[in-house]
């Protein structure tokens, strides 16, 4: 099984930092290595999900 390659755009709802990652999707669950934002804040964020070509 091979993992889908996607790009992700986090945004802080809290300082409102924005983070463009690059990722895969593995079983529904996206891998970014993204732990917490700038601002501490680890859970009150916004993803997008786009896919790579
Ligand atoms: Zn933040």
């Amino acid at each position: 099984m091979e993992a889908l390659r996607v790009k992700v755009t986090i945004r802080c709802n809290v300082c409102g930092e924005k983070f463009v990652l690059r990722g895969s999707r593995d079983k529904g669950s996206i891998e970014t290595g993204f732990k917490q934002c700038i601002c501490s804040n680890s859970n009150d964020l916004e993803i997008e999900e786009h896919s790579v070509l």
